[in-house]
């Protein structure tokens, strides 16, 4: 039996998944937060359908703990101890390797790779890309080697999946050379989202992947839209960095450039200020005062003049770069709304969509507001481009291509 471990390393944070790849069933999901903060806390969760049924009643299928997790080695030691006390067993599922996501490939890496130490050398050489995610990705592999140091342990990048993006995609428009020495060019982001979604999207429509040409728009607290030709990513709307395009839960998206320059100018902001208010104090929390579209649907739907207006903000600029990319395609057969507020927000769904009928865009109303887990079509049968609404699974994605690499 293979099953496989899905990791994700933040700085302070953990995330794991045990995915049974024979039925490609999560036996067992976690987060450890709060690592090196005095007081970490865990939370191990087996599925309900995963727990015996003669323990359910005593079951409780999410447990709870508070205690200090000094560091990633400790966190999974927390993790194991976990599945010793809870379940299922690692002697009966063992993992054949551990899948580590990985934000920043660069140009290196275009493909999942097994973790040797030339490779944490250039994952570590690329934190000057990816400052506050690689670093974290890294302790959490030397950490997992330590714990699982006979298993493969395999890395799958979010920038990978872009690296079939063309020089004219790719490319900014500045000093050749000043691009060329400091790595400035466009990487792309969520690439395992953006692949899984797509190829759902092929089997849902029943067509091959190879003659679609589709549009998946992520929108998560990060948000990213893909164009995709064929299965291969054709143009994205992340940058250099994860900053860049569509308006997020803190980020600002796309901004003139020669406004830090101001705010450096006239305001004082040095790098790190403009930083942070770009990265964390912009986006719907900047226009809205709260990063969840949860509150900015509700504070919209009660009239509030700051929540209607970061609405509308974030859906025209998405709606923009349906528009845009639809034009780098030629046209478009399929469009997949992904990721927390793609998967339930219809009001979003709706807004960045309407009045595109001349586009072959035509969403059914009533199917748009089911709410469901499972994949489903939002458009409705006359509708030339089908609309889709179609759940990521990004550990699933990192078991998969994993299993392929050790299995190779
Ligand atoms: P992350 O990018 O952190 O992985 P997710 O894909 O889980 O984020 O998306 C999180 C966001 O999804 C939340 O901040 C919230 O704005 C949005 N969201 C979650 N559930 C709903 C819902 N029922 N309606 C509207 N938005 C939702």
């Amino acid at each position: 039996m293979s099953d496989i471990l899905v990791v994700n390393s933040g700085s302070s944070s953990l995330k794991y998944q045990l995915i049974e790849m024979a039925t490609e069933r999560t036996l067992a999901s976690g987060l450890i937060e709060r690592i090196g903060e005095g007081a970490g806390r865990a939370v191990h969760t087996i599925p309900w359908d995963e727990v015996p049924s003669v323990d359910r009643a005593d079951a409780p299928s999410t447990t709870e703990r508070e205690l200090p997790i000094p560091d990633h080695v400790a966190a999974f030691r927390v993790m194991l101890d976990a599945f010793e006390a809870h379940g299922p067993s690692l002697a009966e599922h063992r993992p054949v390797a551990v899948g580590h996501r990985v934000v920043h490939g660069g140009k290196r890496f275009f493909e999942p790779t097994v973790v040797t130490e030339l490779v944490k050398i250039n994952i570590a050489d690329l934190a000057e890309l990816a400052p506050l995610h690689n670093p974290a990705n890294l302790q959490g592999i030397e950490a997992a080697e330590h714990v699982f140091p006979d298993v493969p342990h395999v890395v799958v990048f979010d920038t990978a999946f872009h690296q079939t993006l063309p020089p004219a995609a790719y490319s900014y428009a500045i000093d050749a050379d000043v691009a060329e020495q400091y790595r400035v060019r466009r990487y792309g982001f969520h690439g395992t989202s953006h692949k899984y979604v797509s190829e759902q999207a092929a089997l849902l429509v029943g067509r091959p992947l190879g003659e679609l040409r589709q549009l998946v728009l992520h929108l998560g607290n990060g948000a990213s839209i893909t164009a995709i030709d064929g299965g291969r990513s054709v143009e994205t709307s992340m940058g250099m960095t994860p900053l860049e395009g569509l308006v997020m839960g803190t980020r600002s998206g796309d901004i003139d450039p020669a406004v830090l320059v101001h705010l450096h100018r006239r305001a004082g902001y040095d790098f790190d200020a403009l930083d942070t208010l770009l990265n964390k104090r912009s986006g719907l929390l900047g226009l809205a005062g709260t990063n969840d579209v949860r509150d900015v649907l509700e504070s919209r739907a009660a009239g509030d003049p700051a929540a209607t207006l970061a609405f509308d903000v974030y859906v025209h600029r998405l709606k923009a770069y349906v528009g845009a990319y639809f034009a780098q395609l030629g046209g478009v057969d399929v469009i997949s709304f992904t990721a927390g507020v793609g998967e339930n927000a219809a009001p979003v769904r709706a807004a960045a969509l309407a009045g595109l009928e001349r586009l072959g865009i035509e969403l059914d109303a009533s199917r748009n507001e089911v709410r469901s887990r499972e994949a489903r079509v939002i458009s409705t049968d006359a509708s030339e481009v089908v609309v889709l609404v179609v759940p990521t699974n990004e550990e699933l994605e990192i078991a998969r291509q994993t299993l392929e690499v050790v299995e190779a």
